[in-house]
């Protein structure tokens, strides 16, 4: 019997990797132009980590977490998201001295016990960028810009949802508004959202149910619920959402599932994976930094699953091939095997892509693969060439063929070689 992956956890194979990183670099070079440096943080925590900064009535907590005993008989657990660990490095190295403001982002593996579907893992990936030490409203906007801006870049199109969670001061008057509506409906209430009404009542808002989600339409709205400065700051995040040219909308029913959140929230929102449909989501955690035994320090970060976003593009009919070889180096003879070996380096050494045929194949089979490779140049060197001093190139797109006259002195092969392919490829 072969062994197979885990349930839930999938090989990113060479075929799709491309698409992969492509995303990758769009989203780094997108990083760049906003200022944020990458951060790697490990994949084992304390489970205590996300314990105390998820909370312990939240669906990540309660049912997702991969947690075990190691060998010393401490609980760890494997990351299932990157921001309790951004600030737990944030705090313990002390980055809050390199400046006032830290623009961070890393991209890496998630892990969520979770019943795996389309668009949903056990291993998934995400790109996560967090901000830390600035309660501006325009830094909210900045992040939402630039999550909308990688979208666009990697020829993407999703809908922005936007909310505000309020703070600890005026969190306490929805909730109690909150538990007011949720009291008179609570035998209708799945089971989880009954429990959770008394334990953690803005969590229900988050309820996957859809027999729930119908009741609480007609719940209280935590915008109305907002104090005077979330409010101000609110007002000020979506003016200047807009004057960045991002289109947005409202939803006060978005609470996320994560309980640090206060002020903004969002999330990036596309039709097109069927019920998997967040892209992305994010928001402040303002009293997260001090709460895990750091300085008073506000922030905002959004994480952007991985596997949608190549979903998304894979479906959009993928990218063009990546593209093969430049070279493909035929050769025959022991001779010219023996050079050509050199050469594959030389050429390498110089920057290009460069294959060859190692099991001593015929030229027409040698020529096939090169096709099969793709390759834009093929070099021809068999014995009779190698007497002369000369090697065959042929342009595989046009079909031109023209011979090369090789230096006396091998060393100088290469050179050679590159300057014909790249006079030949200069249009
Ligand atoms: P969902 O509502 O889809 O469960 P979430 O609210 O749990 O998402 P977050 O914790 O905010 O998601 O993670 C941010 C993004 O990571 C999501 O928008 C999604 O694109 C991606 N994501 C989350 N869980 C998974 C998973 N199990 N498999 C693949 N991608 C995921
Ligand atoms: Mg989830």
């Amino acid at each position: 019997m072969s062994i197979k992956a885990l349930k839930g956890f999938k090989d990113i194979l060479p075929d799709e990797v491309g698409i992969w990183q492509f995303i990758e670099r769009k989203a780094r070079d997108i990083f760049r132009r906003y200022g944020f440096e990458e951060i790697k943080v490990p994949i084992l925590e304390k489970t205590e980590l996300f314990v105390r900064t998820i909370g312990e009535d939240t669906d990540i907590v309660e049912k997702e977490m991969y947690t075990f005993v190691d060998r010393n008989g401490s609980s760890i657990t494997m990351r299932p998201e990157g921001t309790a660990p951004v600030i737990r490095s944030y705090i313990e190295n002390g980055l809050f001295v390199r400046g006032s403001v830290q623009r961070l982002y890393t991209i890496g593996p998630m892990f969520r016990h979770e019943r795996p579907q389309k668009g949903r893992l056990r291993q998934f990936h995400q790109m996560s960028v967090e901000v830390l030490g600035s309660n501006s409203a325009k830094i909210d906007s900045e992040v939402m810009a630039m999550a909308w801006h990688i979208l666009q870049e990697i020829g993407l199109q999703a809908s922005l949802e936007l909310n505000s969670l309020g703070c600890t001061e005026c969190r306490p008057s929805f909730k109690e508004a909150l538990l007011g509506f949720l009291q008179e409906r609570l035998p209708d209430l799945c089971d989880d959202c009954q429990r959770r009404s008394s334990s953690n009542p803005l969590r229900v808002l988050d309820c996957k149910s859809e027999h729930c989600q119908a009741q609480y339409a007609s719940a209280p709205s935590i915008i109305e619920h907002l104090c005077g400065p979330c409010s101000l700051h609110f007002e000020e995040v979506k003016q200047t959402l807009t004057q960045a040219g991002v289109p947005y909308a409202l939803n006060p029913k978005m609470v996320r599932g994560l309980d640090y959140y206060t002020r903004t929230t969002f999330e990036l929102l596309t039709t097109e994976l069927g019920a998997q449909g967040a892209i992305g989501a994010g928001g402040r955690y303002d009293g997260l930094v001090r709460q895990l035994g750091g300085p008073e320090v506000t922030g905002i970060g959004f994480a952007m699953g991985m596997e949608r976003l190549v979903m998304l593009l894979g479906q959009k009919g993928g990218l063009e091939s990546v593209p093969g070889p430049d070279l493909f180096l035929i050769t025959l003879g022991e001779r010219a095997y023996e050079k050509g070996f050199v050469l594959q380096q030389d050429l390498r050494a110089a920057g290009m892509y460069v294959m060859m045929d190692h099991e001593g194949r015929s030229m027409k089979n040698q020529l096939k693969q090169a096709d099969k490779h793709r390759a834009r140049f093929v070099l021809l060197l068999g014995e009779e060439e190698l007497e002369k001093g000369e090697a065959a190139l042929k342009d595989m797109r046009s079909g031109e063929q023209e011979i090369c006259a090789l230096a006396p002195a091998f060393k100088n092969w290469a050179p050679v070689i590159l300057a014909k392919i790249s006079e030949r490829t200069k249009e």
